[in-house]
């Protein structure tokens, strides 16, 4: 296994038909590292005729992979998985160096990925099909889940592991073949699961990887021999992805962005729901799609929520993900940085009461990375862009509603509808808050109720479009389509074949 890739002083390239590949494009992206502040290296940006490779690969290797025995193909995912999990710490630095997250978040985030590559493991029996014996006329029937051919995914910078996951071992262990698009801004990870596909025996061409942006996303998106398309990123590039790719007769499933609230109840334990609004907030500095945005206190219960907050917000130490104790790191790029440090100044300008400001107190050497500290707006209004639009930064806003009614109607009200939370002591609360709310991940008592592998992951409104949640069985209906046969074998009564068998 070789990591020859990182700190190459060569641009980061694709993985086409079983190799690592130049491509013939001549346009570059910048990967940083966030923590320095500094340019890491360059990274390929794919031409058409690099898409066009890498999709004439995945065609030519489906014609075995889609046939071969499921067995044999959770055989490739068992080795893969026992990979993955040997070079866990190796991917988790890789994670670290290009998006900054800390060590522990990597690790978590490599646990997610194998968690749903041991899922696939399972795949001769999620794809076991429906049998109907005798229906009329000496007729067996029966349906059977079929690869649908080459399947492309594009994905977003901040799990740059964990996401490919949701999508590649299922998509492969259904029968597919693959070609990822990964985010320019931290693509050596995805390169890395390639080399570890090819060591666990997977046949070169069945997962391929083209670096790249628009001109590589738009290539997929209307390549005639792209069957199917998983995206996940922010909203208005999902409703582009879905509606392209729609366009150009391909089935997508496209998650977009979130703005995840989480309720505290006056009967709430408040102090479970400080710590969890602090990991939740501000952990992998608020930039996940499962992150928790908005705090809303109902009740009385407001100004104790807040204390409990701030107080732990000053406590969390900030700085470069791979030093140690370290509890949240920096932003992906400067450009985001300052993205979400305008958001704040639109906070102050819009009339909210900025309790922990984000921009004070950087050390010298945070300056120089990417980083914000954790901030802290208190009545904010529905109508204010930080509660509007997703921010994807270490920026809590705490709204408060007089009622639980004013807590449910505000959330259903909300563009975005990708995970939720309720923190209560009552029961009854907790059942009419699921019933309720239209959202598409909810955790009571749970900050982040991001799915176990064997369901399914996905949110309503603008933050999925298309009929199918991600993974879990969910995914192999999304990888797979029905073909249904009906077989009858007319003519004479059987032969008697006994003498055949001595
Ligand atoms: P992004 O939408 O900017 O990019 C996602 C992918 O789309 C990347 O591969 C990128 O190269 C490509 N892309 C960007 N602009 C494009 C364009 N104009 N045309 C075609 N392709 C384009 O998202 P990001 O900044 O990388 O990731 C953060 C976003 O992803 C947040 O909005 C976050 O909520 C969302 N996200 C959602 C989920 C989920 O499960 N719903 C999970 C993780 C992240």
């Amino acid at each position: 296994m070789s990591l020859q890739f990182i700190n190459a002083a060569d641009p980061v390239g694709h993985w086409i038909n079983g190799q690592a590949d130049a491509g013939s494009g001549t346009r570059r992206g910048e990967v940083f590292d966030p923590a320095r502040g500094r340019l890491a290296r360059q990274v390929a940006l794919a031409s058409r005729a690099d898409v066009d490779r890498a999709v004439a690969a995945a065609r030519a290797a489906f014609v075995d992979w889609g046939g071969a025995a499921p067995q044999r193909r959770a055989g490739v995912m068992f080795h893969f998985r026992d990979l993955v999990e040997r070079h866990a710490a190796d991917i988790a630095r890789l994670l670290g160096a290009e998006h900054g997250k800390t060590l522990p978040d990597a690790l978590g985030e490599v646990q997610r990925g194998l968690e749903v590559i041991e899922f696939a493991c399972g795949i001769p029996q999620l794809l076991k099909g429906q049998h109907s014996h005798g229906i009329g006329g000496g007729i067996d029937h029966w349906s059977q889940r079929m690869p649908l051919g080459v399947a492309a995914g594009i994905t977003p910078f901040n799990f740059p592991f964990m996401v490919p996951m949701w999508m590649a071992p299922l998509a492969l262990a259904c029968g597919n073949t693959f070609v990822l698009k990964p985010s320019e801004r931290d693509p050596s990870p995805s390169l890395f699961a390639a080399e570890l596909l090819r060591e666990a025996g997977l046949p070169a061409g069945a997962f391929n990887v083209v670096q790249g942006d628009k001109e590589a996303v738009d290539a997929l998106l209307e390549h005639p021999d792209v069957h199917a398309v998983s995206f996940v990123g922010s909203t208005p590039i999902a409703r582009y992805i879905q509606q392209t790719g729609i366009a150009h007769g391909k089935r997508v499933q496209a998650l977009g962005g979130a703005k995840n609230h989480m309720v505290v109840m006056p009967d709430a334990d408040l102090d479970g729901a400080a710590d969890a609004l602090i990991g939740a907030g501000y952990g992998s500095a608020g930039e996940r799609c499962m992150a928790i945005s908005v705090a809303v206190a109902v009740g009385a219960c407001a100004d104790e929520l807040v204390a409990r907050v701030v107080t732990r917000a000053r406590r969390l130490k900030v700085g470069a993900g791979d030093a140690p104790n370290v509890d949240m790191g920096p932003l992906v790029t400067a450009a985001h940085r300052d993205k979400v440090a305008g958001y704040i100044a639109a906070g102050v300008a819009e009339g909210a009461t900025l309790i922990l400001d984000g921009r004070e107190g950087l050390t010298a050497e945070l300056k120089r990375g990417f980083f914000l500290n954790p901030t802290l707006f208190d009545n904010v209004q529905p109508a204010m862009s930080i509660y509007r639009e997703e921010i994807f930064g270490p920026v809590l806003c705490v709204l408060r509603v007089p009622t639980f009614a004013a807590a449910v109607e505000l959330i259903n009200r909300n563009s975005f509808a990708n995970g939720v939370a309720c923190f209560t002591r009552d029961g009854a609360t907790a059942q009419e808050f699921v019933r309720q709310i239209e959202v598409g991940m909810v955790g009571i008592n749970v900050p982040i109720p991001v799915p176990m592998a064997w369901h399914s992951f996905g949110g309503w409104k603008a933050s999925l479009f298309g009929d199918h949640h991600i993974y879990g069985e969910e995914g192999v209906r999304f990888y797979t389509r029905y073909k249904s046969v009906m077989q009858r074998w007319p003519g004479a009564a059987p032969r008697d074949l006994s003498s055949s068998c001595r």
